[in-house]
């Protein structure tokens, strides 16, 4: 008799066609997955970050020496054009190079001295880290999670997006050249999965999704007060004020609304434009999104690849049926398009009762608004629930002194909402608990102790 396993097909956005399979993880199996991740967890967690580092850091050349192949099945799985995926996999193995070292640095020991007192400040593991990560960023996003919780010294249970199950599975393969067996392993499926994985013997939950997950997850995670680190859904807001620089703000607005078809977390979802210049506004932005041109990842020339699923597509579909329908305009797309094709669409006269401006909508949508004082901007901005990024474009010192009112982890002036180097991945409100990225961000993957000896 043969048994046969059964497998999670990855299909292509574009055509509906099977990309690959891998087998689906019985969610019964995961305990035990987890108990072998505890088990290697001993050794690898014995050595330092920074011998974790140098055995992690071939794998960012591994990476880049098989990058044109990894770009073709991050694209042909997740949609994103074919230059978009190549960008994806060579920024994640160049920052796997890079961060290796920073995360090494920032978990290493620390002497801290008092009256008659030594305290050694430590950054020690926290066992096994579970990380359940998004489809949006489907490689970087595994990296995001996975490797700062490695390089402090943690086994690593990560659950893909049963979207995107193919370049996850290929990342961890690259890694797993390097590691030692059971560090780093990946289960697949989907919620009965991820919910397996939260209940199991894990010590710190790394997630990035949705809201309504993210607070079934801190539930779950309650039950054996095991840590979290959740990211969770924005609507983030750019206010453009009279006096901007309205080239530099449209084309910031087009390429922030619509870049991954709009599937970013801190995607630019709500725009509020200074009365006076929303026309000019309107305008530059409707040329500005002429660039971004819908088509398949493949071919010479898309900017924009269709949208993940066929739900996602269906929901900003909705969003934007119904915005119209409450008399917002349409300037630009909208439509009736075949598969999960959305063109960039921009819409004004929007108002705060339609869905497009309370919901995520994760799409290549700007919905315009207007205002006529900036106070009224900077409330209508923390009109929401969520908190991520906001940006601000206008002159100084109004933008800035707009920009510190406005309730969000991460704010732009003048330009999006990356910070120098050392900067966190933070959010505010509901978009979020605990965060990534900076040193802070990576000792959130550490037990803090302190051992305090006489001097
Ligand atoms: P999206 O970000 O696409 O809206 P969700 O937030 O619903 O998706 O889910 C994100 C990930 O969380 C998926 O991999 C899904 O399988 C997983 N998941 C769904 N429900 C749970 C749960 N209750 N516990 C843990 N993981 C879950």
């Amino acid at each position: 008799m043969t048994v046969t396993t059964p497998t999670l097909i990855s299909y292509s956005p574009a055509t509906g066609e099977p990309v690959g399979e891998v087998p689906i993880t019985a969610p019964a199996k995961i305990p035990a997955i987890v108990a072998g991740a505890r088990e290697a967890q001993k050794a690898w967690g014995a050595i330092t970050g920074h011998q974790r580092a140098d055995i992690l850091r071939p794998a960012g050349q591994a990476i880049l020496d098989n990058k044109d192949e990894l770009a073709r099945l991050l694209s042909a799985e997740q949609g994103k054009p074919l230059a978009d995926g190549l960008s994806e996999v060579t920024h994640t193995g160049e920052k796997l190079m890079e961060e290796v070292d920073e995360i090494a640095e920032a978990v290493a020991p620390r002497e801290l001295t008092g009256e008659g007192m030594v305290t050694t400040l430590r950054y020690d593991p926290l066992g096994v880290v579970a990380a359940i990560t998004p489809w949006n960023f489907p490689m970087l996003m595994p990296q995001w999670m996975a490797l700062p919780a490695l390089v402090a010294g943690n086994a690593v249970v990560l659950k893909p997006s049963e979207q995107t199950p193919l370049i996850a599975q290929a990342y961890a393969d690259i890694l797993n050249r390097f590691l030692p067996p059971h560090v780093l392993q990946v289960v697949h499926g989907a919620d009965d999965q991820g919910r397996a994985l939260v209940a199991s013997d894990v010590n710190l939950i790394a997630f990035t999704g949705s809201k309504a997950t993210g607070q079934k997850i801190m539930a779950a995670a309650a039950e054996g007060l095991k840590r979290v680190i959740l990211e969770l859904g924005s609507k983030d807001p750019l206010i453009v004020l009279e006096g901007a620089d309205l080239d530099a703000a449209a084309e910031f607005a087009a390429r922030n609304s619509f870049r991954n078809c709009g599937q970013v977390c801190v995607s630019t979802e709500r725009i509020y434009v200074q009365g006076t210049i929303a026309e000019a506004f309107t305008e530059k932005l409707a040329q500005a999104a002429k660039a971004y041109r819908s088509g398949d990842p493949f071919a010479e020339g898309s900017v924009l690849g269709p949208m993940v699923m066929r739900e996602q597509k269906e929901h900003v579909a909705r969003q934007i049926e119904d915005a119209v329908a409450q008399g917002a305009k349409l300037v630009l797309g909208g439509g009736d398009h075949p598969g999960n094709a959305m063109p960039a669409t921009i819409l004004r006269g929007v108002t705060h009762e339609m869905d497009i401006m309370k919901t995520e909508t994760f799409g290549p949508v700007a919905p315009i608004m207007t205002f006529e004082h900036p106070d009224e901007a900077v409330s209508l901005a923390n009109d929401s629930e969520y908190g991520l990024g906001a940006v601000v474009f206008g002159p100084e010192p109004l933008a800035r002194d707009v920009a510190a009112r406005i309730d969000a982890g991460m704010i732009g002036v003048n330009r999006g909402i990356h910070g120098a180097k050392g900067s966190p991945w933070v959010g505010a409100r509901h978009s979020g608990i605990g965060y990534h990225m900076g040193p802070d961000g990576h000792r959130q993957f550490c037990q803090v102790r302190t051992i305090t000896r006489n001097a």
